[in-house]
């Protein structure tokens, strides 16, 4: 059995009488210590996505399908399940830790408070905790920063106390949403390698959400590209990095920046813009700003196929060899 089995999860947003979808069908496995990346431009609905795994999607959004974390349902669990599981069971490290952390609490109280909630610990006992922790994530002088508030710490140590805070109830799974977007380089390459040493010394499984490809092939096993709510393709990250097979992923690739580049030719952007929610048609939601789009593109909306883990949602598997 997978760690997390994701089945036809749909999120719909519903006004009035009009229903609009922001993530249609999604489909996805993830196994204990395995490591998949969300990839897909801002709006695509990947954080959300992630946020209804716990039941923390916006408000207005209604989630149908099926998300299985070790056997459990989560897609319409009850609030005081889903408590139980979140942070014990599933660490979320959230996008923007500036504003994720409580500035009226010392970092130490709010790592030392999931001990207490999930655990029982003792306050001491929990705060003794905190300071490993602290150390685990590599933040020098554990005991004077867990007397500290997060708005006396830079970007990149807040969003290592944010990962220590997920960290610790010692999850199966660890979702991190965009967690280096907000730092400088030198940070991020930090983070991502301390990501990567957690995960085997914690021996977590990874669900990354992240529109950077880089972050993607130094983290993540397996990629799931997301577009308009839609899974274009899937696969070994390897793999689809290399050989992208959808027109999407191949675009995406091609807009990426690259110090070998040539300077003096424009970047690569691809035309046109994703569709706003509810104005995807009935066929392939690239079509519009595909350059390989084909008359059935636009009529018929293609199923994903492929053979075992790797899979595209792309009517020219059908049509070329
Ligand atoms: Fe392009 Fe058609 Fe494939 Fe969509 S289904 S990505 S429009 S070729």
């Amino acid at each position: 059995m997978s760690l997390l089995d994701v089945r036809g999860l749909c999120l719909t947003l519903d006004r009035g009488h009009a229903s609009h979808t922001i993530v249609d069908d999604l489909s996805f496995t993830l196994d204990r210590g395995e490591s998949l990346a969300v990839v897909g431009e801002s709006g695509s609905g990947k954080t959300q996505a992630a946020l209804a795994l716990l039941g923390l999607q916006a408000p207005a959004l209604r989630a149908r399908g099926s998300a299985r974390f070790e056997g459990f349902e989560l897609i319409g669990a009850a609030a005081a399940a889903l408590r139980r599981v979140r942070g014990a069971r599933i660490g979320f490290v959230f996008q923007d830790p500036a504003t994720s952390l409580n500035p009226y609490l010392t970092v130490g109280a709010q790592i030392a408070e999931m001990l207490e909630l999930h655990q029982g610990a003792t306050r001491p006992a929990a705060l003794a905790e905190a300071r490993r922790l602290l150390d685990a994530v590599r933040i020098a002088d554990a005991p004077r920063r867990l007397a500290q508030y997060p708005h006396e710490m830079s970007g990149g140590m807040r969003q290592r106390v944010m990962i220590a805070i997920a960290l610790a109830c010692r999850p199966q799974l660890l979702i991190a949403d965009e967690p280096t977007t907000a730092l400088d380089v030198t940070v991020q390459q930090q983070l991502i390698t301390l990501l990567g040493d957690l995960r085997r010394e914690f021996a977590l499984a990874l669900l990354l959400i992240t529109h950077d490809l880089g972050v993607v092939a130094e983290l993540c096993e397996r990629t799931l590209v997301l577009y308009a709510g839609r899974m274009m393709e899937t696969g070994a990250t390897a793999h689809v990095l290399a050989r992208p097979a959808h027109p999407y992923t191949q675009a995406l690739l091609r807009a990426r920046p690259r110090l070998d580049g040539d300077t003096r030719v424009p970047l690569y952007a691809i035309p046109g813009a994703p569709p706003r929610a509810g104005q995807a048609g009935g066929g392939c939601v690239f079509a519009p700003r595909c350059t390989q789009a084909m008359e059935v593109c636009v009529q018929l909306r293609p199923a994903a196929q492929g053979i075992g883990d790797a899979r595209r949602a792309c009517h020219l598997q059908a049509t070329t060899p």
